[in-house]
């Protein structure tokens, strides 16, 4: 029978549908009743004494599309009365809750829709008006970040060996920064907090409890003071670990110095050439294709000064991907630094500085290898977020609005 496949495809067990009332091109609409008789008394929670007392009319409520039409249904706004508490009540549907025009289904689908993306456009593909849409949105923020705070912090309080990412991000293009906080481990961005000056730092511990609860075995950040400071105060016993690819970065940025140095000396035709494929120096040779390290090959005979750089560079790449443990690293590092000595060049003596300094913090990746890969991704993401939604003025809409983007797709699988 039709209305009981109708029925089933709407799967809305408190219905019983009752007849189709019109189909089209565009719409369908259903009229349906409630499965049961009676509905409980808010007030005694019992339906003994409850009555029905007509209707008051019929309430047309958009549901997930079917057919692919957009689907409506007309159910009774059946009024009860509970004879013992003597109070009227109107029939409260489950699949849509009091007063709303949309289904709950409708909602959390049109509000799915929107995530990735935004409110206008889920609107358009759900052709319901953008202002109704903003709203579900709006409404379904809250509810949803708080829900997915709630479930990140207990797998992150659950998690043995928690490994923890900490790193700042900048707030569109102004110099104002985010920190974020991320489970490495579990894949989770756990919170975000205005600033990335240590005292800003502080202030989120002291009003973060559940915070200073965690255990993490690790914590990989940038190399920025503040951040080791504070890491080292909330969690003393945690392994610092300097970022590898912010750590290899400098290193880079020194290639790039002694490069644009070397390409001074240069005849015209050579200066022209390492110019136009200067980027060919960053990559591990590894990572190119024949044909580019023929190329980077002829950059290097330029200048001995150039080659012993790239080398060194190349070098640092092997200590990262090959010391088998702490100890080898440990001496594989100062045999690197000592190579490093006998490159007589500012940028080179600068690079090398910044390594001393942080030699512990980057030694430690060979403790626990993790990085903040993930969170650069996140970022990218996060930046997305910023110009779909420069309109964000709020704090804490901002806040839910991130932690939603950033967790959601997880959440989902
Ligand atoms: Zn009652």
């Amino acid at each position: 029978m039709q209305n009981q496949y109708i029925n089933e495809m709407l799967d809305l067990p408190e219905l019983k549908i009752h007849q189709i009332l019109s189909i089209d091109a565009e719409e369908l609409h259903i009229e349906a009743i409630p499965f049961d008789d009676k509905q409980c008394c808010p007030f005694c929670h019992s339906h003994q004494n409850v009555i029905r007392k007509g209707t008051n009319g019929k309430r047309i409520v958009r549901h997930l599309p079917a057919f692919e039409k957009k689907a409506f249904l007309h159910v009774p706004s059946i009024r009860l009365f509970c004879t013992r508490c003597e109070v009227g009540f109107v029939w409260v549907y489950e699949f849509v809750g009091p007063k709303q025009r949309y289904s709950r289904r409708f909602r959390a689908h049109t509000f799915e829709l929107a995530l990735g993306s935004t409110a206008a456009h889920s609107a358009r593909l759900q052709q319901a008006p953008a202002s109704t849409v903003q709203h579900m949105h709006n409404e379904a923020i809250p509810l949803e970040s708080e829900r997915i705070i709630e479930q990140v912090w207990e797998e992150a309080k659950e998690t043995l060996e928690l490994v923890l990412g900490v790193d700042d991000f900048a707030i569109k293009k102004g110099n104002t920064y985010n920190t974020g906080i991320h489970n490495l481990k579990g894949e989770a961005m756990l919170d975000l907090l205005p600033g990335r000056k240590l005292e800003d730092l502080r202030k989120y511990a002291k009003e973060h409890p559940a915070f200073l609860l965690l255990h993490p075995k690790a914590v990989v950040m940038v190399l920025a003071k503040a951040y080791h400071t504070w890491i080292r105060e909330c969690f003393p016993s945690a392994i610092r670990i300097a970022d590898r690819f912010h750590v290899h970065g400098y290193v880079v940025e020194s290639v790039q110095e002694v490069r644009k140095s070397v390409q001074q000396t240069l005849s015209p035709r050579a200066k022209a050439n390492l110019k136009a494929n200067h980027r060919l120096l960053n990559p591990p040779v590894e990572s190119l294709d024949e044909e580019s390290r023929s190329r980077l090959d002829l950059l290097l005979n330029y200048s001995s000064l150039l080659r012993d750089m790239w080398e060194w560079k190349e070098a640092f790449t092997t200590w990262y991907n090959c010391s088998p443990n702490f100890a080898v690293a440990r001496l594989g590092f100062e045999r690197w630094c000592e190579k490093g000595n006998q490159i007589d060049h500012s940028a080179v003596r600068s690079t090398l500085e910044t390594m001393r300094n942080w030699k512990e913090e980057i030694m430690n990746y060979h403790q626990c290898r993790w990085t903040n890969a993930t969170v650069e991704g996140r970022h990218n993401r996060i930046k997305a977020f910023q110009r779909r939604h420069y309109f964000i003025r709020n704090r804490s809409r901002y806040k839910a609005g991130i932690l939603i983007e950033c967790n959601h797709h997880r959440m989902l699988s």
